[in-house]
């Protein structure tokens, strides 16, 4: 791979199209650069759609408009306001990086790609991204979008997500930067919105592309090409039994410990599958509802059938685990909740009530 076009001219032509063409009105843009927000948003943005944050991003803000009200802010109001944009370890990495910023550093943020990429959640990407739009800094990024463009800029063929494309182009994002940090806003922005706006992984606009004539891929007819698939894998999946304990009036769930794919979060009742009560079936018929939740992560799919416990009063269910609490609907709903389970509350609310009054079964063993 060769960078085919003198860097500055290549960030010249990307920064003069970004003035016509990008994006200027993003919630989180504005002059100066805001930190706070320029931060939230990138941490946000990571692994998540531009359009899907927008809607978290202001509703974060209402809340906690500046560092310190996010600082003194509780987890689980944290957690909450996340809820359902996934990826919960960025939520709790944002809690901690903006109590480590306003408790230990003044409230100032770093103005450095390294200083800031040795804070809770900040990867060497977050870190450039922040520290050239807001401080200037040379620093280069490479997100999913930046990395689909170099890739088919340069003909890459190493396989998508290993670590030989990755210090390939990380040596490619470096190379094209432009030399003057004034120009570092202006030019984060056009990469990060010719992958967003022009090269998009289906279907690139190369007609409309400012660097058509840097790519290697343009020019060979090979877009369809590049990036190289990542080497399949199969991945596993995971079969999991949540029994939803409810009435017309609560709904009765428990909290995750503060490590696992769902730290602190809120659940049904997770019935291990290993150690299933000897008549689940049986239970199963006579039940209310049964229904089935697919969800993705990023190393395995999960398959949750979920049953719906008719169960009235204080007292927990007999068989449930420590720990599993009723709320009003309204409150479980509001809860911090991972995407499946605020899916699976919505579908059966109106189930619970509904059938209020219909036949009682409180014992799923
Ligand atoms: S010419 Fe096409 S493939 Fe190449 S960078 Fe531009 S949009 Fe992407």
């Amino acid at each position: 791979m060769a960078v085919s076009a003198k860097p500055t001219a290549f960030a010249q032509r990307l920064i003069g199209w970004q003035r016509r063409h990008g994006r200027h009105e993003l919630p989180w843009q504005g002059q100066p650069a805001d930190p706070y927000r320029v931060w939230l948003s990138e941490i946000m943005l990571q692994q998540t759609q531009v359009t899907t944050v927008i809607d978290y991003f202001d509703r974060f803000i209402k809340r906690f408009p500046n560092l310190q009200a996010l600082a003194r802010a509780t987890e689980q109001e944290v957690l909450a306001l996340w809820s359902g944009l996934g990826y919960y370890h960025r939520a709790r990495n944002l809690h901690a990086c903006a109590r480590e910023i306003a408790f230990h550093r003044a409230g100032r943020f770093p103005e450095s790609a390294q200083a800031l990429a040795a804070l809770p959640g900040i990867g060497p990407s977050t870190a450039a991204a922040i520290a050239s739009t807001v401080f200037g800094e040379r620093a280069a990024i490479l997100d999913g979008n930046v990395k689909r463009v170099l890739a088919r800029l340069t003909c890459a063929e190493q396989p998508w997500g290993s670590p030989a494309l990755e210090r390939a182009l990380w040596k490619q994002a470096d190379d094209r930067l432009p030399k003057r940090s004034s120009d570092m806003p202006a030019y984060t922005q056009a990469i990060m919105d010719l992958g967003a706006l022009i090269c998009r992984p289906k279907a690139p606009q190369c007609g409309r592309c400012p660097v058509a004539s840097d790519c290697q891929a343009h020019r060979r007819g090979q877009v369809d090409r590049y990036p190289v698939p990542r080497i399949k894998r199969a991945v596993p999946q995971r079969q999991l039994y949540w029994a939803v304990c409810s009435s017309a009036q609560s709904v009765w769930l428990m909290q995750q410990p503060s490590a696992g794919i769902w730290p602190s979060l809120w659940l049904p009742w997770t019935i291990d599958p290993d150690a299933l009560p000897r008549n689940w079936d049986k239970t199963i018929t006579a039940l209310q509802h049964v229904i089935e939740v697919r969800h993705s992560l990023t190393h395995y799919r999960m398959l949750i059938s979920v049953a719906m416990l008719r169960h009235d009063g204080d007292q927990a269910p007999a068989g449930a685990p420590e720990g599993l609490k009723p709320f009003g609907w309204a409150e479980a709903l509001s809860l911090p909740l991972p995407a499946p389970v605020k899916r699976v509350l919505a579908r059966l609310y109106p189930v619970a009530r509904a059938t209020d009054g219909g036949p009682r079964r409180s014992k799923p063993a």
